[in-house]
């Protein structure tokens, strides 16, 4: 049974965490002479530090509530903070399925936690009968799952089995979730009290630039996540650009929608090519292409400045290719039919 109070670290429920100036007042008129600031200049003012305007915002557009929301400075932050919070360095375990997202070993590494790597099958899928054995190991306390996954680009269909087998937490990546035509989990965070979805502005949002990660969760979860950041970790600049494009969600839609009809161009462009042996299906805004030597093939390309990304190591004969603009794709297309000849 998940129970969150057992499953958040003991120094973690005992923190008392940093109480900012602007925690303590947090109206905006006054005479501000209470957190050491620079009284001249437009800067000079620490910013939300719990981004309410901007997440108001986010939660109208999302349709999400926004005692469900916490900002990170890029998901990648938030995976961080989450196993600070819930796993013992050099004692518990934490499990994703490969081959994913590389940050999850990394952010594993810093914090001394062992990350199972289960294997996905051949249709990148999870076998859940495998994995089944290892849900009831009192030390696993994260489940990663990306969906549409990196860098295979398909979305996984087993999260529902887990998320209700599983008495730990589990993390939904949806950092591509916006090209995909399947929902998010976002929307069902009311079944599952463990679920903790991740989103992004970074991708379909072009705003790689300002990093700002979304993580979405019931919220006692979200206390904890505030719990442990740092205190203004999302910068008085960066909370007015993601405002400013929620503001312009047009442009927003338009450019995504001009990316997916890129990718079909691509993709029937490169399916015709001699080079590609299989395009994987996709949900996201790139394509995993089989092509045999990828080495090669990745390095012919970076001669002429086209650069993808090598993951013959990940998936032997793959690269993965971004879907650029319509003249960067026709360049890239290009590109390897002059290799071709
Ligand atoms: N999750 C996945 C699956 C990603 O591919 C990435 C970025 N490549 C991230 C998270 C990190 O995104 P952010 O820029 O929000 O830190």
């Amino acid at each position: 049974m998940f129970n969150l109070e057992n499953l958040v670290r003991k120094n973690i429920k005992e923190l008392v965490p940093y109480s900012s100036a602007r925690n303590e007042f947090s109206g905006v008129d006054g005479i501000f002479l209470d957190a050491n600031e620079n009284p001249y200049g437009n800067l000079n003012r620490y910013p939300d530090p719990y981004q309410t305007e901007l997440k108001k915002a986010l939660g109208n557009i999302k349709a999400i509530p926004i005692e469900n929301l916490f900002l990170g400075n890029g998901s990648d932050e938030v995976i961080d903070l989450l196993f600070r919070i819930f796993c013992r360095p050099g004692v518990d375990k934490a499990l994703t399925f490969s081959p994913t997202y590389g940050m999850y070993q990394v952010s594993a590494e810093i914090n001394d936690i062992e990350l199972i790597h289960e294997p996905l099958n051949q249709n990148f899928q999870i076998d859940f009968v495998s994995l089944k054995l290892r849900l009831h190991d009192q030390n696993l306390k994260l489940i990663f799952i990306c969906s549409p996954n990196n860098p295979t680009g398909n979305s996984i269909y087993q999260i529902e089995e887990i998320l209700h087998n599983f008495s730990g937490i589990v993390v939904v990546d949806e950092a591509y979730i916006d090209f995909s035509p399947e929902p998010s989990w976002s929307m069902r965070l009311s079944e599952a009290p463990n679920l903790v979805v991740l989103q992004t502005l970074s991708k379909a949002w072009g705003l790689a630039a300002i990093r700002l990660g979304i993580g979405i969760a019931n919220p006692q979860i979200i206390k904890y996540l505030n719990k442990v950041k740092p205190p203004y970790n999302i910068s008085k600049r960066n909370q007015e650009a993601a405002l400013e494009a929620i503001e312009n969600h047009i442009d927003f839609e338009n450019a995504k929608n001009q990316i997916l009809e890129q990718k079909k161009w691509l993709k029937n462009e490169l399916v015709n090519l001699k080079s590609v042996k299989k395009i994987y299906p996709s949900d996201a805004n790139f394509l995993l292409v089989e092509v045999g030597n990828a080495e090669l093939f990745y390095n012919q390309l970076v001669e002429r400045a086209i650069i993808t990304r090598n993951r013959n190591k990940q998936i032997p004969g793959c690269i993965r290719i971004t879907v650029g603009t319509e003249i960067e794709n026709q360049k890239l297309v290009m590109a390897i039919k002059e290799l071709e000849k």
